[in-house]
């Protein structure tokens, strides 16, 4: 590593820290130029976080449990996911937002082989077994077997079906809503929607809190 003649500014502690890996560091130093260039400000950073942050597997939930309560809602998102989430002012980055519904007979699950295409926008960061190599290379071509290690066990009738995401197209999983929720409110069945079963690799939880098997 070789040192720079830079002001000793806040930006080059951080760079300097031995606490901190390569890329924590690289990424500190491109965020401190960028900076210094008039390119972005630390504000504009410092938002851009914040709506990160704030995705998280509760808003793919919300658009689930909509699509449980209002057949009307329900077929929309299934001709034009991207417009119905729309509704809900939640705007995908992708040019395509798809969604797919689970029945009694067929069972979605999504990944994206190349790389780690997911839709942020309702499930938050990606966890890292989505973008490990194996569940990658493996759901294509065994995903009842990938399935049965995460807990879910198929019936050999079900059609298990797998989308292949791309930057151009994002998936979500439509959960299929649990027996004894006839009563429950959206907000309710929102609390039921897991991130997983939005990917197809778990159920939505049963309303007494464990995983319907
Ligand atoms: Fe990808």
């Amino acid at each position: 590593m070789h040192n720079h003649d830079h002001d000793a500014d806040a930006h080059s502690l951080i760079a300097e820290d031995p606490e901190l890996s390569f890329y924590a560091k690289r990424a500190a130093a491109i965020e401190a130029l960028l900076i210094e260039k008039g390119m972005v400000t630390a504000d504009n950073i410092r938002r851009r976080i914040e709506i990160m942050d704030s995705r998280t597997p509760a808003v793919g939930a919300q658009v689930v449990a909509k699509a449980w309560v209002d057949p009307d809602f329900r077929t929309r998102l299934l001709a034009n996911a991207k417009a119905a989430v729309a509704e809900l002012d939640i705007e995908v980055e992708s040019p395509n937002l798809v969604a797919v519904e689970n029945t009694v007979g067929i069972h979605n699950v999504i990944v994206c082989t190349l790389c780690s295409c997911y839709p942020t926008v309702l499930l938050g960061a990606s966890p890292g077994w989505y973008k490990s190599l194996e569940y990658r290379a493996r759901v294509v071509v065994d995903a009842r077997g990938v399935l049965r290690e995460f807990g879910l066990e198929l019936d050999e009738e079900v059609q298990v079906r797998v989308y292949d995401s791309t930057a151009e197209m994002r998936y979500i999983v439509i959960p299929q809503r649990p027996d004894g929720t006839e009563h429950m409110s959206e907000e309710e069945l929102a609390a039921l929607i897991t991130r997983d079963s939005m990917i197809g690799v778990a159920r939505a939880r049963t309303p007494a809190g464990e995983m319907e098997s």
